[in-house]
Order: C-alpha cells, then structure tokens, then sequence
C-alpha cells in the first residue's frame, strides 16, 4: 500500500494518507455525528458535527501510534519502517525486512495491541476523570469522545490479537512456532494458514449475518474478511518465494550475455537492429571498453515514438553510477529487495570493476518456472 497523500515525518518514518482513508473518516463522522443526534440532540449542531470531526481525526493519531509503536521497537531491534500508511482498514508500518529472531517478532508484534489497549483504558481513564461513571452513557461531548475512543481503541487491541498472519495476534502465533520449531519460514506458512481459516470464517459470518438481516454490517465484516484472506495469501505467497530463493545467488539466474551498444546510436536503430531482432532485453553502452550504463525496454518506452530517431542512448541510458550494483555472489533475495526500493526491473552484476552481466526480475521468474517445472 503506498502513500497517496504525504503528511510528514514523525520520528524519521513517512507519514501518508491512502485515498481510502477518506472515505473511512467521513464515515465515521456521519456515523458519530448521526449517533449524538440521535441521543443528544440539546449539544446542538455545531457541537456534534465538531466533536465527531475531533473524534475521528483522534482515532486516526491513536492508529498512528499504534503503527508508530510498531515502527519503534523494530527499530530498537535495528530494522528500519520506509513509511506508515493510514487506509480504510487501519494503519500499515511498511517494516523493511523481517526479524531476524523469534523475540524480536514476538516483540514487533506484541507492541501493536499492547499500545491500543493502553490508549484505550488511559481515554476511559480520563473521561471517568471528567466524571464520566463506567457503564454509564455518556453525559457531556468530552464524554462522548473519550468513551467512544477508550472502547474502539480496546475493541482494535483484541481485533489485533487474532491469531492470524498478517495481523498482528499471527505475528505473536509465528513466533512461538518459530521459537518451538526454530523455523521462521514453517512458522510462518502455518500462521498465515491460520490467518487464511479465519479469514474465511469472518467471510461465511458476515454472509450469513447479512442473511439473517444483519444488512450492511454483515458485508462489512464479510469485506474485512476478503481483504484478512488477501493479506494472509501474500504473506504465504512471500514466504514461499523466499524460501524458493533461499541459497540462490545472483550468478545462477542473471544474464550474462548483455550485447554492448555504442552509445552514438539512436533508439530507433537501437529497437530495429538489436532488440527486435534479437530479442534480448538489455544492453550496455560502452564507449572504449568502458560500461557507462544500460538500456533496456523501460528506458525506450520512456521516450515518445517521433523522437526515438533523434535520441542517442546516452541520452536515455540509465548510467551506471545512478545504479545500485550487486556481485555474482549477492542472494537473489536481496538482489530483489534493491529493485523494490530502486524501482527498477534490473541491476548490472558487477565483480571488481568488470560488469558480469545483468539480473532481472524476469530472470528470477524464469528460474523459479523452471523449477516449478522441475518439481523442486
Ligand atoms: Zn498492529
């Protein structure tokens, strides 16, 4: 999930909005807002409509404090957050890379309802400090609010302790598998296999909620389900895939032959006399012998057809020093975490200062086909 509304840096991490979250927070503002109409109609409309605007906006702070928290103790386990994104369902830390022992998880995991738990009782804390009586209705708006925020923040603690993969109650569950079998990658297929069943009973309650007259609340829970059976089919998905790649280096699957081009060359002579006749999809510019950098598929496309006869590679190639470069002796794993944060679909190999060949995304595709194929 990215950003699509960037807010800041808290603590170094990126802060942003997914689209989704608007319409999220305008549902919880007409629903409050409809909620204190309906049992306090004497606060009068500025002061409903302002306090369910606050106590949306509140909500939102205690989610990024709890993505937050995440974020922070990975980071005292020196595992660095890209960024947290708010969207319709929550918060997500995007956490660069998995722990490397089980108490870390335990502990990245663990914080997360931990935080909402203790925002959810220090809201109750305080409205029961303005007077409020536990059990009571709410009597005056700061009532309202706190009490709306101390049972929605206690409710997203035990939501989150549900022992399914990707949530955080499946990271506490992969742990103790992983300290148990002391095996991260069974413990988390069996967890996200976990996450996977429950996500289909929260799908079969919502439906039958909805059946049984439940109306959209039914759905809403059948939804929460579909998006939980996503989540967890990634994770299992991922973890395969590292597993697949385990042991596997960038000199089994990267390409070696790279046909060199003279950067003098225009980017139609470039696709009519070396790309689509033979069909490679990466080449060198070089100019003596020296590799400046590479030009592949991505690169052309970048350029409008009419001008592909006026441009010379060297305009277009992506040079070499504004590429992160990996050995023949790189885990394909990590080769792949590079092009995720670069965004880019190949890097060139290099040992010493001599370029080996290039690695691509579809390279590593092609050797997974083949042993899928091959039955390993
Ligand atoms: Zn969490």
């Amino acid at each position: 999930m990215r950003s699509s509304i960037r807010l800041g840096r808290l603590f170094g991490i990126e802060v942003g909005l997914h689209y989704s979250w608007f319409l999220i927070a305008l549902l919880i503002t007409m629903s409050l807002g409809a909620q204190f109409q309906a049992s306090h109609k004497e606060w009068g409309s500025n002061v409903i409509w302002a306090l369910s605007i606050l106590t949306a906006l509140l909500f939102f702070v205690t989610l990024l404090a709890h993505e937050m928290s995440h974020a922070l103790v990975a980071r005292a386990h020196g595992i660095t957050t890209k960024a947290i994104t708010l969207f319709a369902l929550g918060g997500v830390a995007q956490i660069e890379k998995e722990p490397e022992d089980a108490k870390t998880e335990f502990l990245v995991g663990a914080v997360g309802p931990f935080s909402s738990a203790v925002i959810g009782a220090i809201s109750l804390g305080v409205a029961w400090a303005l007077g409020w009586h536990m059990g009571s209705a709410p009597e005056t708006p700061l009532h309202a609010m706190f009490v709306w925020l101390g049972y929605i923040n206690l409710t997203l603690a035990a939501f989150n302790m549900i022992p399914g993969y990707p949530l955080d109650g499946g990271r506490i569950l992969r742990s103790i598998l992983w300290l148990v079998s002391g095996n991260p990658l069974r413990a988390t297929q069996q967890a996200a296999k976990v996450g996977q069943g429950i996500a289909l009973l929260f799908i079969a309650f919502g439906i039958f909620r909805f059946f049984a007259g439940a109306g959209v609340g039914g759905l809403w829970i059948a939804f929460i389900g579909w998006f939980l059976h996503q989540a967890a089919s990634a994770s299992y998905a991922s973890v395969t895939l590292t597993t697949g790649l385990q042991g596997v280096h960038v000199s089994d699957v990267m390409t070696t032959q790279c046909a060199s081009v003279d950067g003098n060359l225009n980017v139609q002579q470039l696709v009519d006399e070396h790309l689509l006749r033979t069909g490679q999809r990466c080449f060198v510019v070089e100019r003596n012998g020296e590799v400046l950098g590479l030009v592949t598929p991505h690169e052309i496309k970048a350029v409008e057809r009419q001008k592909w006869p006026y441009t010379t590679l060297y305009d277009v190639m992506r040079p070499l020093g504004q590429l992160h470069t990996v050995t023949p002796a790189t885990p394909v794993m990590e080769a792949l975490e590079t092009m995720g944060r670069d965004d880019v679909n190949q890097l060139p190999v290099i040992s010493g200062s001599h370029l080996e060949g290039v690695i691509s995304r579809a390279n590593v595709l092609q050797f997974l086909q083949t042993r899928a194929e091959m039955g390993r």
